[in-house]
């Protein structure tokens, strides 16, 4: 060890690409499958001013970093886990630990935004349920938490004793146990048994009384550890929570409960009460009643509880369950692909179908960090125990390990098991099997296509579906943690970070990336009406929110849901002041505007001194900041306004701060503020657009996080004089081929993109438009190239970019980010 003190620790990363700056860091380098992060350590050194490292090899090139402190520990992971375990057991707070084979992410997510309707919750984000994921999402827990919500997910026996020590939940849930016969597991049995140990040292267990297995173990746990036990029962097995769903079941899913109307009642202590599900499909009730129980051991009143669980919205998942040509179960997996999503997509199909013959179509696994046989020997047994009857492989790995699928002969039985029934076929790639694809015969089976990003199976699920309308705004999470990184690394040391969540966050879906960035710990949220902070809480959004117009109708509102206002005129100030007087708050925090020469919103030199006098009168509220806005940060011949507008907005803030009797923050730059006036950061900055992919310097490559996808729905072909679309507008000159597009002004596909004026990409080439938009479709020409129904049609993204859109429309890319319609479905990824 050597180097030089550096103060205290206020952060860990394991991952090189998220820091920015290293004051305050601690890297763990943690050697995986891929990339060991011993290999980073001089390069955060040198570029990111890293000064301390938990080490298990020592190069050569360490000796060069002088100033750097190492600890050498046999495993960095093992140490990284031993923090978090000391860090865990300095709060002694009520903490929630999730297992199970299905729907640990999504009880995860509902019981921290049920419970946060009473408690500030902590929850890890996505699916961060390994053993890297684990702890690093502990150490997120601080003092302010009340209760804490974890998920854990194991692939290995040992692994799960591990996440106990650093996770040791006071409350258990156990969701299920899936399929046997995976991840090394000999048995469910003992995969189940391996599962449980996370609860060993558990106050409580929450379980469903239906599942046999688990009702089994869950009785062993209670003799072994003296756990004590809590289940519900649908199905009238003795249970603390008796639950009885209203309607019948539905027909179509014999022995499922998949109910018509989403109405339940339940006993809860002695009273009866009643409530509605989020869902009506099996896996939605199961989570909801987890989420139930695990809520009111935890002190939730029934009514609040019942009231919380009716909002919640199922959370976009990457399963996406459509309806093939014949109306039979299709299901789209195709943003990431690894054994533990495999297995979760696979007992999806095995619910959903339970006696329908089954087709898996299956892209290589990249990136498993297994050697490739012993990565399909896994598939193929997961293929076996799921009795998929049909299976379609596409790509290199999977097609030169066809061998693993082979059904056993008479002198050589399988090694995985594979059903005798199993028929199989293999591509190379995605093209060669669209070129030979026969929906119709697909038709006659379950469907589940499963695939890594690169394959862009949801090419084939387009052609496999029935009803035809499938528009989506993608958002690359990725993306977005890149381009936050970017502007994190222009801010000096302690600047906080406010972001703009307003307009359902650029068009990109608020509570997701709200989630997101609260893990990302930003310090502050900005939204623009009192309805989207409200949003934001029920999602269980904890961050201090920023509320940009407040209307007079919502200030007791915005008490209840700990929202702040901007007070931008002596009316605002005075009326919340009295309102938060009536509502007993003392010192409620608020922020003052300053019109510097925006003329939008805002107080002028002139309302100062009656400000001060309504503030020194009013114990109610404290002012938390003080801020202004730029109207022209982005524009370099304008410096002298931007300039004039900082000094202006310090000589303001100035003088209300001299009236006050403690310091609030101050706050001005704006995206383009940030790249272009580094020295006007004071306390805070907010950050907008730039999330976004936008950035006010020509030179800085950001990333875009938002593409409008669609497919081709109809190809046909026209000869000249024949007229495409309402008004006859788009006129065929020369013979040619039309695509129609599922997508329309109602989109947010503007009209004035219309007759050439906007281009999609389609198969690598940019086709016009033709003809008018229509309200639900458009229709492009794409000359005399090969065109094929299903094929992908990009909107914006990579090419053409919302620069073009821009600039076709006239207009500037916060128009086009914030006007997609949210019929649009919005799909996140991190790939
Ligand atoms: C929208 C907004 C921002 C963010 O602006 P960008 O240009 O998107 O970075 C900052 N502050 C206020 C007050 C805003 O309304």
């Amino acid at each position: 060890m050597h180097g030089i003190p550096e103060g205290s620790v206020r952060e860990v990363a394991t991952d090189s690409r998220t820091v920015q700056q290293g004051r305050g860091l601690l890297f763990f380098a943690i050697p995986g499958a891929r990339h060991n992060g011993h290999d980073y350590v001089a390069e955060l050194y040198r570029t990111r001013g890293v000064r301390r490292f938990v080490i298990s090899e020592i190069r050569p090139e360490f000796h060069d970093l002088e100033q750097a402190t190492f600890i050498l520990v046999p495993s960095t992971l093992d140490a990284l886990q031993h923090l978090a375990a000391y860090h865990r057991q300095r709060f002694s707070i009520p903490v929630v630990g999730i297992t199970g084979s299905n729907g640990k992410t999504i009880v995860k997510e509902w019981l921290a935004a049920v419970l946060s309707a009473k408690y500030h919750t902590h929850h890890s984000p996505a699916s961060f349920n390994s053993q890297l994921g684990v702890p690093l999402s502990i150490l997120g827990l601080s003092p302010h938490y009340e209760v804490g919500v974890y998920e854990a997910g194991i692939s290995q026996p040992g692994e799960m004793a591990r996440l106990a020590a650093v996770i040791r939940p006071t409350l258990g849930i156990i969701t299920n146990l899936g399929a046997a016969h995976q991840e090394g597991f000999s048995s469910l049995r003992q995969k189940g048994e391996e599962k449980f140990q996370l609860f060993a040292h558990a106050k409580t267990l929450v379980y469903c009384a239906d599942q046999p297995l688990v009702h089994e173990l869950a009785h062993e746990l209670a003799q072994k550890h003296g756990v004590e036990l809590k289940c519900w029962s649908l199905k009238g097995n003795p249970a603390d929570l008796a639950v009885e769903l209203q309607g019948d079941l539905n027909p179509e899913f014999p022995g499922q409960t998949r109910v018509s109307s989403p109405q339940f009642t339940f006993q809860w202590k002695g009273t009866n009460h009643s409530g509605s599900l989020p869902g009506t499909d099996a896996p939605t009730v199961e989570n909801t009643l987890h989420t139930l129980l695990a809520s009111l051991l935890l002190g939730l009143e029934p009514e609040v509880a019942v009231r919380e669980l009716a909002r919640l919205q199922p959370i976009p998942m990457r399963l996406e369950r459509l309806q093939g040509l014949e109306g039979q179960p299709l299901i789209n997996d195709t943003y990431n692909c690894d054994l533990e999503s495999l297995q979760i997509a696979l007992d999806f199909l095995c619910r959903q179908a339970p006696s329908t013959p089954k087709t898996l179509i299956l892209s290589d696994i990249l990136q498993s960090g297994l050697p490739s046989t012993e990565l399909y020997t896994r598939v193929a047994e997961l293929v076996a125990t799921h009795r998929v009857d049909h299976l379609i492989g596409i790509g290199e790995a999977i097609s030169a390990n066809a061998g693993l699928f082979a059904p056993p002969t008479r002198n050589a039985p399988s090694r995985t098991g594979c059903t005798p029934e199993l028929s199989v076929q293999f591509y190379p790639d995605t093209e060669t099997f669209l070129k030979v694809m026969d929906p119709v015969a697909l038709s006659h089976s379950a469907v589940l296509v499963k695939g890594s990003r690169p394959f862009r199976l949801e090419r084939v699920s387009h052609r496999l579906e029935g009803r035809i309308h499938r528009t989506v705004l993608e958002v690359n999470l990725k993306a977005v943690e890149h381009n936050l990184n970017y502007f994190r690394g222009l801010l000096k040391p302690g600047v906080k970070l406010l972001v703009l969540l307003k307009a359902f966050a650029y068009g990109n879906g608020s509570a997701e990336l709200a989630a997101f960035l609260q893990y990302h710990r930003i310090d502050y949220i900005g939204v623009a009406f009192a309805d989207e902070g409200v949003e934001l809480r029920r999602a269980g959004v904890q961050v201090p929110i920023l509320v940009l117009n407040p209307a007079p109708d919502s200030y007791a509102s915005l008490i209840a849901h700990r929202l702040e206002p901007e007070l931008f005129s002596l009316a605002v100030a005075y009326d919340f002041a009295r309102v938060a007087h009536e509502a007993g708050c003392k010192g409620y925090p608020v922020h003052i505007k300053l019109d510097t020469g925006m003329h939008r919103v805002g107080l002028q030199l002139d309302d100062i001194r009656l400000l001060q006098a309504l503030l020194a009168d009013s114990p109610s509220i404290r002012v938390a900041s003080i801020f202004t806005h730029l109207a022209v940060a982005d524009d370099p011949s304008q410096d002298p306004f931007t300039l004039a507008q900082l000094g202006e907005f310090k000589t303001m803030a100035d003088s209300i701060c001299q009236s006050l009797p403690y310091r609030p923050m101050l706050h001005v730059l704006n995206s383009a503020g940030i790249e272009r006036f580094p020295e006007y950061q004071f306390d805070m900055v907010r950050l907008g657009i730039g999330l976004h992919g936008v950035s006010a310097n020509p030179g800085v490559q950001l990333q875009p996080v938002a593409t409008l996808k669609s497919f081709v729905a109809q190809v046909k072909t026209l000869q000249p004089g024949d007229t495409v679309g309402y008004g006859r507008r788009g006129v065929v000159a020369e013979p040619t081929t039309i695509a129609t597009i599922p997508i329309g002004y109602a989109d947010g596909y503007n009209r004035h993109l219309g007759n050439g004026q906007g281009k999609v990409l389609i198969n690598g080439q940019l086709c016009p438009t033709i003809g008018s938009i229509c309200m639900d479709t458009c229709m492009v020409n794409v000359g005399k190239m090969g065109i094929n129904v299903g094929d992908s049609v990009t909107i914006f993204g990579e090419k053409p970019t919302i620069f073009d859109m821009a600039e076709w429309l006239n207009t500037i890319p916060y128009e086009v980010l914030t006007s997609i319609s949210p019929r649009v479905n919005r799909i996140y990824f991190t790939d």
